[in-house]
């Protein structure tokens, strides 16, 4: 039995059955609090992993949104769960060659990816949630952020809740479930405020459907396979995932603007994803394979590029970014 699963027995024994939500919270704060997840010898690889490309054109989408409107001096580039900070130092790296010089902020809960985002990005500020990021215009990324916040769950209108049955933790009914996220909804609409008075952009890259509909859609993952999501509770990854049409709806009703929903594939072609890729080969002949199997497995429909969607909010007085027109 994992030390958490015994601390969860405990508290159900005391406290009766928990949430769904309430389960995916400890999990999940357990989980990242005690270790680096990401790669190959981890449980999963995300976007900014496969390749330094997936940073750089968000780097440059948010420097070419900066720019248009008209390079405000106070702005600074935040980041929500930014893992190793590989996707921070990537996206910065293309923002100060365009100029800009503002802070970096971010929002990061466990001790240990904290020190590696402190060794990738070097005079970081760093908040344990959203709304202490500082009120000034904005350049914010949050990729597979909002799909590790917790879910949820209710079957026929009653919450489904976790109990201890057959000597393991079991879920208490079954059914057609609809999944909410409070926590999710209140992460967008603490962005959306700050965007809508202070101006500025997010970014928002994450699995999940463009119209909200039931279904379960929580999952664990481990070692690069799906697990069931009752085992080793803080051993491996839960998510869920997210339902755009809830991120947008909590964003306009925050007061900022969103744009169309795009497919992570079409976002990084339209951004120009085959060009920085024949760049860099052609200065870099021996690296020609491992970037277009990079572009592959970002793009293709088998792989990451229809999977994964993106989203951004920006300021009324902000132009929308590149790529989702
Ligand atoms: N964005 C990174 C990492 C994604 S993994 C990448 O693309 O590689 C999820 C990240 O969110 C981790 O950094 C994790 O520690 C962080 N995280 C999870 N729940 C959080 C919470 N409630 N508050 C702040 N950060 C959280």
């Amino acid at each position: 039995m994992t030390p958490l699963e015994r601390a969860l027995r405990d508290r159900i024994q005391a406290e009766g059955p928990i949430s769904v939500e309430a389960f995916m919270e400890a999990c999940n704060h357990y989980y990242y609090a005690t270790r680096d997840p990401l790669g190959a010898r981890g449980d999963f690889t995300t976007a900014p992993e496969v390749s330094q490309m997936f940073g750089e054109l968000v780097g440059a989408a948010l420097a070419d949104c900066w720019k248009r409107a008209g390079e405000p001096a106070d702005a600074i580039y935040g980041e929500l769960g930014p893992g190793r900070g590989t996707l921070a130092a990537d996206a910065l790296r293309v923002l100060r060659a365009a100029g800009f010089v503002g802070e970096v902020h971010l929002v990061e809960t466990s001790p240990v990816l904290r020190e590696a985002q402190a060794a990738a990005v070097p005079d970081a500020h760093w908040h344990e949630a959203v709304d202490e990021l500082p009120a000034r215009p904005l350049l914010l990324v949050a990729n597979e952020f909002l799909d590790a916040l917790p879910i949820r769950q209710h079957v026929a209108g009653i919450e489904r809740r976790i109990v201890i049955a057959g000597g393991g933790l079991a879920f208490d009914r079954a059914g057609e479930t609809v999944e909410t996220s409070p926590a999710r909804d209140a992460a967008v609409a603490a962005i959306a405020t700050c965007l809508a008075a202070m101006g500025g952009v997010a970014i928002i890259i994450d699995y999940g459907h463009a119209t909200s509909a039931p279904g379960d859609t929580l999952q664990a993952v481990r070692g690069h396979d799906y697990a069931p999501v009752l085992a080793n509770p803080g051993e491996q990854d839960l998510t869920a995932h997210v339902d755009f049409e809830s991120v947008a709806r909590a964003a306009t009703n925050a007061g900022a603007s969103v744009t169309p929903l795009v497919t992570q594939g079409e976002w990084l072609n339209r951004l120009g994803i085959g060009a920085r890729a024949a760049g860099l080969a052609n200065t870099n002949p021996e690296r020609s394979d491992e970037l277009a199997s990079a572009v592959q497995r970002l793009t293709s429909s088998e792989e990451m590029g229809d999977l994964f969607k993106v989203l951004a909010i920006h300021s009324p007085d902000w132009p929308a970014p590149a790529g989702f027109e």
